[in-house]
């Protein structure tokens, strides 16, 4: 059994409790304007190209045989010829083609993660799957939290909250040991319109998640100018939670990390968003709606 990596990240401090490694799964069905890994939206590999490091040599060009490769122009990888065959990036002699996504083979990333194992047991840490969304390769995921809890490791989930309720319940939920599960807004409408997707779905399997696994769950919540952080929406959400009784929550600032990745992959992060980031500081005046609810620092 075969899964789409995009990256593992070691020594991660973010994403759960303690040092975790982070393994970023490609594919997602959503698309957030502001998504920190526009390189994992797609369910295929893909080459970014970093500019920067490029020394103009011409040997992408060379050896690429769909012609997709363009020396001059904005664009250095015409995506509607490239076939992602891998070529240019190997012959690259200043690493500025990437091929994002790589197959591992069940046991192959199993014990890629198992080195850690050592940094893990005197953290209190663990593995986190993420992405993309690690439930768009469900088959590959739950067989991962299978092998790693078997192993006594502590895992952890990030999800958008798509995914097909009693499949995940059933090969996902007693594998895991947290759920970040992100709330992006309550009006379907405004889902839909924004990040493609209406929210029904999401708000029906959070809603059956805290039956049963209240304490394991934090609800993440992207603070994103422009888009989620307005009274209004940021209001409904904390009365939702309320009424459904959740435990913890976390705001997530925004942070324009997206950006630079997006234009390596040829693509451009739309609808205004800033260029700096949002500070710790300044999500105060959205936790105050959060009050009688655990916030967690994510
Ligand atoms: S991955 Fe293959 S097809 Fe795509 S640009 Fe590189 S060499 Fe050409
Ligand atoms: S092979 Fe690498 S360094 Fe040379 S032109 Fe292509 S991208 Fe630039």
């Amino acid at each position: 059994m075969r899964g789409l990596i995009g990256n593992i990240s070691r020594y991660a401090l973010h994403d759960g409790p303690g040092i975790r490694t982070t393994v970023f799964l490609k594919g997602c069905p959503l698309h957030c304007p502001w998504c920190h890994n526009p390189e994992l939206i797609s369910h295929e590999p893909e080459v970014a190209f970093y500019a920067e490091r490029c020394i103009s040599c011409g040997d992408c060009q060379a050896v690429c045989p769909e012609d997709a490769i363009l020396m001059h122009g904005e664009k250095r990888i015409d995506h509607t010829r490239c076939t992602g065959c891998g070529l240019c990036t190997k012959s690259c002699p200043a690493i500025a083609l990437v091929m994002i996504g790589r197959e591992y083979e069940l046991e192959e990333l199993v014990e890629v993660l198992l080195r850690d194992r050592h940094f893990f047991e005197v953290s209190g840490g663990g593995v986190t799957l993420s992405g993309g969304e690690p439930t768009q390769q469900l088959e590959f995921t739950a067989s991962l939290l299978e092998r790693l809890h078997n192993e006594g490791i502590h895992t952890t989930i990030e999800s958008n909250g798509i995914f097909p309720r009693e499949t995940f319940a059933s090969t996902c939920l007693d594998h895991l040991d947290l759920i970040l599960f992100d709330l992006k807004c309550i009006d379907s409408a405004w889902h839909q319109e924004v990040v493609g997707r209406g929210n029904e779905r999401i708000l029906e399997n959070l809603s059956c998640l805290l039956k049963t696994r209240a304490r394991d769950v934090i609800v993440r919540i992207p603070v994103i100018p422009g888009h989620t952080a307005t009274p209004e929406n940021i209001g409904q959400i904390a009365d939702h939670l309320r009424k459904l009784n959740v435990c913890r929550y976390s705001l997530l600032p925004y942070h324009p990390f997206g950006c630079s990745k997006a234009a390596a992959l040829g693509k451009i992060q739309k609808n205004s968003l800033p260029e700096q980031a949002m500070e710790q500081d300044k999500l105060g005046q959205w936790q105050e709606f959060f009050h009688g609810i655990e916030r967690v620092l994510p």
